[in-house]
């Protein structure tokens, strides 16, 4: 019934969790009726978003390349700290960029989506480590596959130099993998004895085991983070 093309962008639409049939041809009809102003803005935006968008060097979160970033600016502490030779931190997010935030406080997070669950609290003020995955050896996910080493090799290290503590809290999704992780992360800091220096903490108890970081409410989720226990 509708030409070849609307239905091709439909079929697109489709590409998005959660849009059905029946959504993806509101939203491709939709696009048909934008302004040309709008349209070409849109087209824009979409091209841009790739282009000018990655992953922060120091957290792994969303970062905006920047210009004044590409040429190397120092912006704040965070950068005389943290980079190294071996490390330059070339394109930060807006976490990062922000100097009111404690630094030795660090949420580990499996996914950058999973920064945004907890930034929604409004309550926490430390600084975020996206993992990328979380330890899964049944699934030949080990810890090379995530981005623990640079946690202990570059940001843990230099942290101690600053600050005599340093904690680490895990917000995982509850199961084997999230165990993994955590025994992980526990038994390197036993070996290199650092378990004085750096805490492991967790939300409290009191989630739904299986919860879905993506629907927790921000007065839940704020709790949850003012009541963490030892992981
Ligand atoms: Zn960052």
């Amino acid at each position: 019934m509708l030409p070849k093309s609307i239905q091709d962008l439909a079929e697109k639409m489709r590409y998005f969790p959660g849009v059905g049939v029946r959504s993806s041809q509101k939203l491709a009809l939709d696009v048909l009726q934008l302004s040309p102003e709008k349209y070409e803005e849109l087209i824009g935006s979409l091209k841009n978003v790739r282009a000018e968008v990655c992953f922060c060097d120091n957290c792994g979160f969303f970062a905006q390349k920047e210009a004044e970033q590409k040429a190397g600016v120092k912006i704040n502490q965070l950068f005389t700290l943290m980079q190294d030779q071996n490390h330059s931190l070339q394109f930060v997010c807006e976490i990062c960029k922000d100097t009111t935030r404690n630094l030795a406080q660090i949420c580990l997070v499996e996914k950058a989506t999973d920064v945004i669950t907890v930034e929604k609290s409004q309550f926490y003020r430390g600084t975020y480590h996206v993992l990328q995955n979380l330890i899964s050896p049944l699934d030949n996910i080990f810890a090379e596959d995530t981005s623990i080493g640079d946690l202990l090799e570059r940001k843990i290290p230099k942290l101690l130099v600053k600050y005599p503590k340093v904690e680490l809290i895990l917000f995982f999704k509850a199961g084997f993998s999230s165990e993994a992780t955590t025994a992980y992360l526990k038994e390197v800091l036993k070996q290199r004895g650092l378990l004085d220096k750096v805490s492991l903490t967790k939300l409290a108890q009191g989630l739904p085991l299986y919860y879905n970081p993506d629907t927790l409410d921000q007065a839940t989720m704020a709790k949850a983070l003012e009541d963490r226990r030892e992981a």
